[in-house]
């Protein structure tokens, strides 16, 4: 009874603030203006020019994991309903997007999700592991277990903004498992993708634990490097 009135009752677009009742947090213009990552690669999910291509740089030199899931694309609203996520930890605004990531993952025959863990320090400032929680979001329909298979033993400078080679060295041993096992295969959950070597240092780690497959599971993609 409760929630069929709170159904009918408008809510405020996080993004225009106008008043909407759709069932989740935005209007539907706004909802519908998000940029989704229409052509990933089909390995690093980097958007292309077409579907169903892969990257240059993994043409090149394969990644360690599967493929990396990411439904949107890293700029205007999505970029700042993330920052609004990770940043102030407004949660409505997350719940903007993860359902499509949700949707994306559900033909995988998943064991297990694994949040990129961040380190002890910025999760003290921030208050809460925003990969965490949203493993989380994407285990409970499934009832999948969320394990905390990697330790972060040192605090790294935001990857986004840093050229390739300086968030490569940036992330040189920066990460640490913290279980001798885990399943065959596994899924790394980030919040946002934004170079693949987060990805690649974290699958290289599970593999060690004896993984043979991990996917990446991110809300969104950054747009292609020039
Ligand atoms: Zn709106
Ligand atoms: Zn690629």
């Amino acid at each position: 009874m409760l929630r069929h009135l709170l159904h009918r009752l408008p809510r405020t677009c996080l993004c225009c603030h106008s008043l909407h009742r759709e069932t989740g947090p935005l209007c539907a213009a706004c909802a519908t203006a998000l940029p989704r990552n229409q052509n990933p690669c089909s390995r690093c999910a980097e958007p292309q020019a077409m579907a169903g291509q892969l990257c240059a740089r993994c043409q090149k030199k394969p990644p360690p994991f599967q493929q990396v899931i990411a439904p949107w694309i890293y700029e205007d609203a999505v970029a700042r309903l993330i920052q609004r996520f990770k940043f102030s930890g407004e949660l409505a605004a997350a719940d903007a997007l993860w359902p499509a990531l949700a949707e994306a993952m559900s033909p995988l025959d998943i064991a297990a999700l694994v949040p990129v863990p961040v380190h002890d320090h910025r999760h003290h400032e921030r208050g809460f592991n925003q990969a965490l929680w949203l493993a989380d979001r994407l285990a409970r329909p499934g009832r999948l277990p969320v394990l905390e298979a990697l330790h972060k033993h040192r605090n790294t400078a935001d990857q986004v903004g840093l050229t390739r080679s300086q968030r490569q060295k940036n992330l040189r041993h920066a990460f640490r498992l913290s279980r001798p096992t885990v399943p065959e295969c596994v899924a790394l959950v980030d919040d946002v993708v934004s170079s693949t070597a987060t990805a690649s240092q974290c699958s290289r780690l599970l593999k060690q634990a004896g993984a043979r497959q991990v996917y990446v599971l991110a809300l969104a993609r950054t747009p292609r490097e020039n």
